[in-house]
């Protein structure tokens, strides 16, 4: 690691806990920013699925995306609240998020309950506040602080970032000292969609050796988080001729196949999570002058 010995580092996991649709994955996506996303093949050390790794400063946050919590029925269902007890207990910090705008549902009562009643303080974030007037915020905020065992409140909009970057200062300062968890070389900027495109266009090196033609490109077309917590990746592979198809095809599919399992497997571990896949190979001559590819990388098309 290459701090210097007298910089104070600090790290820890960071458990977002909360009902279903309260804005847990937006609020995620907001805290890692476009910047900094999870590219770290390393064992996890939590049961919960990393979902983004952010620096700010010295403090490395490593966000844990902890599955739903609700009231158990089926075995499985108490199954998956069991796991996520587990991924908040072996978190440094919690956070419960709230949705403003609809915060009566019994589950987000019962999650602050039983925090209480295991005396584990959480930070309350209220999301939604662009849906919510000023003056029903406050008492939203005193009627949580009577019943449950808060350290801080925050009010914010996770989907127009208003407040996320005092929450994200908060939650670094919060963090134990501690060795960075994560090298930073194995941290990239890449947004994920491109790391993921990066990863099958891998697949496609490996396998297809000198077959593969260079001009072949993979673009991450739709990326859709579901509510179990995978997530399900559509990738267009782009080739210049009808006859680079037919060799990433395979005969009856089989290389698509192959190359769509190897990718995933890598992805799946990389995000830590379950990942679906779909690859689709089109042929498109100018691939390469499209525009829509270069707003994708960031690049300006009239550069
Ligand atoms: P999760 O189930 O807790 O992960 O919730 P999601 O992040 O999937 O969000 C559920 C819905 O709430 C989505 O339609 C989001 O766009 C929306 N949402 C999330 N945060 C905000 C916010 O700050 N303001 C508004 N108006 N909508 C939000
Ligand atoms: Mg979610």
């Amino acid at each position: 690691m290459s701090d210097a010995a007298d910089t104070p580092t600090q790290a820890g996991f960071v458990a977002l806990l909360g009902a279903p649709n309260v804005g847990k994955s937006t609020l995620l996506n907001a805290l890692v920013g476009a910047k900094v996303a999870i590219v770290s093949p390393k064992p996890q050390t939590t049961r919960s699925r990393i979902a983004g790794i952010v620096m700010e400063g010295q403090a490395q946050l490593i966000l844990v995306d902890v599955p739903g919590i609700f009231q158990p029925r089926r075995r499985l269902d108490r199954a998956m609240v069991a796991s996520a007890w587990q991924g908040a207990k072996d978190a440094d910090l919690l956070m419960l998020v709230v949705d403003a705008e609809r915060p009566d549902d019994g589950e987000t009562w019962a999650i602050a309950e039983k925090l209480k009643s295991e005396g584990r303080k959480a930070i309350l974030v209220l999301n939604k506040i662009d849906q919510v007037a000023r003056e029903q915020l406050l008492p939203l905020a005193e009627r949580f602080n009577q019943h449950g065992d808060f350290t801080d409140t925050f009010m914010v909009s996770a989907l127009n970032g208003s407040g996320v970057a005092d929450l994200r200062k908060t939650l670094a300062a919060r963090l134990p000292q501690s060795p960075h968890l994560f090298p930073p070389d194995q941290l990239t900027d890449l947004p994920q969609r491109l790391l993921a495109a990066e990863i099958t266009r891998e697949q496609i090196y490996l396998q297809l050796h000198e077959e593969v033609p260079y001009s072949t490109a993979v673009e991450t077309e739709n990326w859709v988080e579901r509510d179990d917590g995978s997530v399900r990746i559509d990738q267009a592979i782009y080739v210049q001729r009808e006859g680079q198809k037919a060799i990433m095809l395979g005969k009856g599919g089989a290389r698509i196949k192959a190359l769509g399992q190897g990718a995933r497997r890598e992805l799946e571990e990389i995000l830590g999570r379950r990942v679906h896949l779909f690859l689709f190979v089109k042929v498109r001559e100018n691939w390469i002058d499209d525009p829509e590819r270069f707003s994708e990388w960031g690049l300006d098309y009239n550069a």
